[in-house]
């Protein structure tokens, strides 16, 4: 099948796919945000990156800003009455609710494309602490060991460039068997990571780091300079 081309394709009426190719060649990423309604700043900072006009240097770039627009019209994590997107993976095109729906046409996006990366944006109540389980604010978390080498640069490079040591990133391994991250790695042995802000700092201020988050993993898998 022909991948789909530069421009933006929809997922469903309110889910566009913003596809962004190259000359050179390169890798693909895909990144996403809003799965969880309530958490917006990974929303934001994809919609900024894009009026940014955020390219790749090399390869295709595949962003969708609000994966699940209901929930994110709620402010809640999933739509009233719905379920929880980020637990219907891997989805069926044949059921009648619009969440196993969404997620098979992610799946089929997944399998066509075979990022070498995919990324969803996140955020917490809870901030990060080892001793808490869960608590996920603010880490890469990863579904499949081993840790990827890329999260684990990446977490050192947002740690040397922190403003102050409350900012602190870390790589958490938290696999959840039915959840977008997990089910893509191990259907096709991407890169996989959730990106988790800590609620806790100002909207701005965690919109800026999502950003400076997608950023550096673009540039760690050649995607961005
Ligand atoms: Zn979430």
């Amino acid at each position: 099948m022909a991948l789909r081309g530069e421009g933006i394709h929809l997922l469903a009426p309110t889910v566009p796919l913003y596809v962004m190719q190259a000359s050179a060649p390169g890798p693909t990423a895909l990144i996403q945000a809003g799965i969880h309604g309530d958490e917006i700043a990974g929303v934001h900072a994809l919609q900024e990156l894009l009026e940014e006009s955020l390219r790749p240097a090399a390869g295709r770039l595949l962003v969708v800003p609000v994966m699940n627009p209901g929930a994110y019209r709620a402010r809640q994590r999933a739509e009233p009455g719905g379920l929880d997107l980020n637990r219907a993976f891997p989805g069926d095109a044949t059921a009648e609710r619009y969440e196993p729906r969404l997620a098979a046409a992610f799946m089929a996006l997944v399998e066509e494309e075979r990022p070498a990366l995919v990324a969803t944006l996140h955020e917490s109540k809870k901030r990060y602490d080892p001793s808490v389980t869960p608590s996920f604010g603010q880490t890469l978390v990863y579904g499949v060991e081993p840790c990827p080498v890329v999260l684990q640069r990446v977490v050192d490079e947002l740690n040397e460039a922190r403003r102050s040591d409350e900012e602190r990133w870390a790589t958490l391994y938290y696999p959840v068997a039915t959840s977008s991250t997990e089910v893509i790695v191990d259907a096709i042995g991407c890169v996989g990571t959730c990106v988790e802000t800590w609620m806790g700092f100002p909207e701005q201020r965690r919109v800026q780091m999502h950003k400076q988050v997608v950023k550096r993993l673009l540039a760690a898998v050649g995607v961005l300079d």
